[in-house]
Order: C-alpha cells, then sequence, then structure tokens
C-alpha cells in the first residue's frame, strides 16, 4: 500500500490528520495543492485539516510564497515551534538518558546518568531521574518512548535478560513508567527505534524495507519492512548479533556458537587493535591511521564477519537498504564501501538492484531520537493528538 495514500471515509479521520501532519513535518508537502495531490484526498478535506492545524498551533503558515505556484499564491506550511514535544528514555549497557524532541525529532535537549553498576531498582530510579529533569523543560508533552538493549518484550513492555547487563532481569519498564507518569508511554528495542527515526527521517525514508544495524558493544538490529518497523507477534525484535557465522565457533551467552557478537562487536576489535598494534588509541582513531597494516587487516576482518552475518539475513528478506549506527559512524569510507561491495557479491538475488550500505542520519543518537521517534509515530498513525 501507498502509505502517503488518504483514507476517504469518515472512519480515517484521525488517519488522515497524522498522514498530513507527517508530510508537512517531513517537508514532503509544504502546500494545500502538494497535500491533496500525494494524499489524493480532497481539497477541500485538506483545508479543513490544515485549518484545524493552524487553529490548534500545530503548524504554521509563512509569508513565503512556494515556486511552484499552483492556484492562489500558497504559502509555505511548516511545523509550528508551539507544537508538542515528544520525550524519550534511552537504557543502554553504560548509560540513561533522556530526551525532548520535536515533531520532526529536532533533539531540544538530553539528559543522562552514566554508571558501572546497576540493579533493577536503580535501572528505574535513574530512568525517573532523567526523565522528571526533561519533562521539566517543556509543558506540552505528548507522549513518553522509551529505547531499551534487547532482548525486550515489546508486547508486554518487559525488559528480559540482556547479556552482560549486572544480571538484571524481567523488568517491567513500561508499567513502572506508566504509572509515575500521566502521559501515554510507548516501549521498543533500542536498535528498532533507530530504524523507526531512520525511516520517519533519516537515511531510509525513503525505503519500505531496510536494516538498521548498530554495533557498539553488542551487536543489533532493525528491521523495517514495508514501510513499518518487524515485530513478531512474541514481542521480539530481530537479533542480527546472534546470527552464527561460524556453526563450531566457540560458545556465546545466547547458547549457540559463533554469534557474529562474539567477533566484530568493539569492545572485541578495539581489544585486537590494541593488542596488534601496541597503540592505546580509541576505536574511531583506529580508522584514521594511513597505511597500518595490522590494524588493516583487523578492521576488514570486522568487516568480513560482519558481511556474512549481513548476507544471510539479506537473503532472507531482501532489503533495499542497510543503514549502519552506533560505533559504525567512526568508520571511514573505505571500510562502508568494503562492506557494500561484500554484500552485494555474495547476496543471492544477484540479478536485482544493488543495495546500499549508509551511514545512520542521525549518527549516533539514532536510537535516542529513536526513543522520541516512538511516541511521534504514533502521532503520525493517527493513534494520538487527534481523539
Ligand atoms: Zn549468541
Amino acid at each position: 500500500m501507498d502509505q502517503r495514500k488518504g483514507k476517504n471515509s469518515i472512519s480515517s479521520k484521525r488517519y488522515n490528520r497524522g498522514l498530513v501532519l507527517r508530510l508537512i513535518a517531513s517537508g514532503e508537502c509544504s502546500s494545500r495543492i502538494q497535500l491533496s495531490r500525494t494524499t489524493r484526498l480532497a481539497k477541500m478535506t485538506v483545508s479543513n485539516i490544515v485549518s484545524e492545524f493552524l487553529d490548534r498551533g500545530l503548524i504554521e503558515e509563512s509569508e513565503e510564497e512556494l515556486t511552484e505556484a499552483c492556484g492562489r499564491n500558497p504559502r509555505k506550511l511548516t511545523l509550528s515551534e508551539n507544537a508538542p514535544k515528544a520525550a524519550g528514555l534511552l537504557i543502554f549497557r553504560d548509560r540513561i538518558e533522556a530526551v525532548l524532541c520535536t515533531l520532526d525529532l529536532k533533539i531540544l535537549d538530553t539528559e543522562h546518568v552514566y554508571f558501572q553498576e546497576l540493579t533493577g531498582e536503580k535501572m528505574m530510579e535513574y530512568s525517573f531521574q532523567v526523565l522528571d529533569r526533561i519533562l521539566e523543560k517543556e509543558e506540552n508533552i505528548l507522549g513518553i518512548g522509551a529505547a531499551v538493549i534487547g532482548p525486550v518484550d515489546t508486547r508486554e513492555g518487559i525488559l528480559l535478560n540482556p547479556p552482560r547487563f549486572y544480571g538484571i532481569e524481567n523488568i517491567k519498564i513500561l508499567e513502572a513508567l506508566k504509572s509515575r507518569y500521566p502521559f501515554p508511554v510507548y516501549l521498543d528495542h533500542d536498535n528498532n527505534s533507530a530504524a523507526l527515526a531512520e525511516k520517519l527521517y533519516g537515511a531510509g525514508k525513503k525505503c519500505q524495507d531496510f536494516l538498521f544495524l548498530g554495533i557498539s558493544n553488542g551487536i543489533g538490529s532493525g528491521i523495517i519492512s514495508r514501510g513499518e518497523v518487524y515485530h513478531s507477534i512474541r514481542g521480539l525484535s530481530p537479533e542480527i548479533g546472534h546470527v552464527s557465522i561460524d556453526c563450531g565457533g566457540p560458545l556465546c551467552s545466547c547458547g549457540s556458537r559463533g554469534c557474529l557478537e562474539l567477533y566484530a562487536n568493539t569492545h572485541v576489535v578495539l581489544n585486537k587493535l590494541r593488542s596488534v598494534t601496541g597503540l592505546p588509541l580509541e576505536f574511531g582513531e583506529f580508522f584514521q591511521l594511513k597505511d597500518h597494516q595490522g590494524a588493516e587487516e583487523i578492521l576488514s576482518q570486522m568487516v568480513r564477519d560482519i558481511s556474512a552475518a549481513l548476507i544471510s539475513t539479506m537473503n532472507l528478506f531482501n532489503p533495499e537498504l542497510i543503514v549502519l549506527g552506533h560505533d559504525c559512524m567512526d568508520w571511514s569510507d573505505k571500510y562502508v564501501e568494503m562492506l557494500e561491495d561484500l554484500i552485494n557479491e555474495k547476496k543471492m538475488a544477484q540479478g536485482q538492484e544493488r543495495i546500499p550500505v549508509r551511514k545512520a542520519h542521525f549518527g549516533k543518537n539514532a536510537q535516542l531520537a529513536g526513543a522520541a521517534a516512538n511516541v511521534v509515530n504514533q502521532v503520525f498513525q493517527g493513534k494520538l493528538l487527534f481523539s
């Protein structure tokens, strides 16, 4: 289905409002006439929705005339600065962050707590701390979106048992947030959330099917399928870090052998780089080394390992694009291109178009913006803000 087409029935009022707001917020449409053409809604319907949005202060009409003049003086429609905001909460292995975002996912403010130890109780205490501080800064909040490391049961909103996460398991995050805050709360996996941000406003804006690959001290993924975040019926997210690239390889914490995460997570690769080169550099700095054979061999092997898991995954769902996030933002172009070459040389569907590999538009903030995107997406689907 073309996700830019409107629906012409009374029951679809909310859907159409979400759609029109998305098209304006994303800059895809900036006049009534463009909105009408894109959504195929009647001009009168679009005009009524736009008037309602102007009255509610969701959008603004600027004096600037559009060059593509069609009809009388079309004025440019943009998101209003006074439009409501989305709050986000991000739970990582080393920090908990809160964010305040506009509906077009501009980050207005952040708060964070770093830690080296954590309990389930502390995790919620820190989450409340950073969220309380963020919520004090804005009165017009639509909701809270949480993005958390996996595995997470997105259906019930429960953080299950992430490896290397201080032994914390089975925390009912959604319930805890809902009982503390008077807003709607949504929760998803951190990389699903990042994929959603990239779908709404980033590298995947024009794609219906793509994979977001987030590599840090763990390796995770988020999948956009047919324009929506892919969720299994059991609420679990795709975990590319646990795709095996060697079934006789070392034992992984998940119980399988030879999982990608054991070979290519940042911690493992960085340790190899430091011990082979003897250089106490940070991960990103190794990409800046010129003609260092030892470092290049380790980084190339990292890319080959990642390509092996990616090819298996791609052969399963044939995405249009791969988006790299997290520590992949440090990669030099040479390694991004190497990954793109490898996956395209070996993918099954050879006759098909080349699958590009791109870095995340939101960079290292993709998961953080993604937390807020979980709220914004509800608005654009007509499930929030338009009752
Ligand atoms: Zn594993």
